[in-house]
């Protein structure tokens, strides 16, 4: 018979109910137990571990397009790093970045030329990358960025650089140590008119883990949370990478340096190209609901069992739980966790159309 609390579950894992119940049997197994160790290497290694083997389990595959040789379940990509939230924040941060980020720039801004090279090797993690948006300048404000990639026609090849010390990339997921490709966000020059900011793969570091020449990578150490993550700075000195590095879906530089794009509103064609890659913020926003539902549990559990005071009458302790105080303090929480669940499922319907 299915017990309420079944019911509950069946109805808030909403349509994507099996990749949430894939995702609690994988991370079941006792290698994703959660750990505690302040040690930055030792956590990195862990998260990075836990990848590798949700990456041989096929994990990733599912969200990427079918015409890239995914199986085209975006929806069902949300909802399962959604659950890795509940499992491990570092976990779902790496994963995200490397999927949903960085995977998701080469598969929503660049052409058959980079998925043929890149996508299959993301997915296995043969090959780790970063997603290189945000500066220490520049945040929210992601048109303002200062990181410059001049078009060379004599070489057919652009010219990566940071022109400032705002222009540094900052708090990038992968760069302070495992990424040695990344997807830099970055002004595009040629025929020394700025178009806006494209979106360049940028080798960053040798097979040996060494910065390639002209890279200057830094990490940003420990962090309030998210051990596991390497976050990390990159810094460009006139890098040179081939014409052909350039995420080309909205627009291209041809071999003499002329700019063509369908779009020619350069706000449209910005927003059109960032709003390819939304996916990322729904991930975000639900995963932070998923881990305040963890402590909310934990919250309800214990209040289920502990006991404190006698009640007149009565041999046994009082139940947290039994308190109205106390009920007034957690159940308001639990029902406004469900509303959010709904919302974050209709979400994810809406982004998966
Ligand atoms: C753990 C972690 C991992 C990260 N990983 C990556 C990564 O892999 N790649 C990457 O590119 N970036 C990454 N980032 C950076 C992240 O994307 C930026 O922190 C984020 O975009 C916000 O930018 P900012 O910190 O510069 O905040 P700011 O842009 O300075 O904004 C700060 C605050 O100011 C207010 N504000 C700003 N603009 C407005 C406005 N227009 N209207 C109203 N209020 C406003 C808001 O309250 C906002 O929260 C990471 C950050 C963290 C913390």
């Amino acid at each position: 018979m299915t017990t309420a609390a079944e019911h509950i579950r069946i109805t808030l894992d909403g349509a994507w109910r099996q990749a949430r119940e894939r995702a609690r049997t994988d991370l079941d197994r006792p290698e994703f137990a959660p750990h505690y160790t302040p040690d930055l290497d030792e956590a990195r290694a862990i998260t990075l571990k836990q990848m590798r083997m949700l990456a041989e389990s096929g994990y990733a595959r599912a969200g990427f397009a079918k015409a890239v040789g995914g199986g085209g379940d975006a929806g069902g990509a949300v909802a399962s790093i959604e659950m890795l939230a509940m499992s491990d924040l570092s976990l779902m941060v790496k994963a995200g970045v490397q999927w949903g980020l960085f995977g998701g720039a080469i598969e929503n801004l660049g052409t058959a030329r980079h998925h043929d090279r890149y996508i299959g090797p993301l997915i296995d993690l043969d090959l780790l990358g970063c997603f290189a948006m945000t500066e220490t300048g520049h945040g929210s404000d992601v048109q303002s960025l200062e990181t410059t990639a001049s078009y060379d026609p004599g070489t057919e090849e652009f010219v990566i650089h940071s022109p400032t010390p705002s222009s540094r990339k900052d708090y990038i997921g992968g760069a302070a140590q495992h990424a040695t490709v990344a997807a830099v966000f970055a002004q595009l020059i040629t025929g020394g008119k700025s178009q806006g900011v494209h979106c360049f793969v940028v080798p960053i570091r040798d097979e040996n883990g060494d910065d390639l020449p002209g890279v200057t990578t830094s990490d940003c150490g420990h962090k309030g949370g998210l051990p596991g993550v390497d976050n990390g700075r990159i810094m460009f000195d006139h890098v040179r990478i081939p014409r052909e590095n350039l995420l080309n879906r909205y627009a291209d530089v041809e071999p003499d340096g002329t700019y063509v794009s369908a779009i020619e509103n350069p706000n449209r064609r910005f927003f059109t190209m960032v709003g390819t890659l939304v996916r990322g913020r729904v991930t975000v926003g639900g995963s932070a609901g998923a881990a305040a539902r963890v402590a909310l549990s934990v919250a309800t559990r214990y209040a289920l069992q502990r006991r404190q005071f006698s009640a007149p009458g009565d041999e046994k302790e009082v139940l947290l739980m039994d308190y109205l105080v106390h009920q007034r303090r957690l159940l308001p929480l639990i029902a406004r966790s469900y509303a959010l669940t709904f919302a974050q499922n209709e979400l994810i319907s809406t982004m998966d159309r």
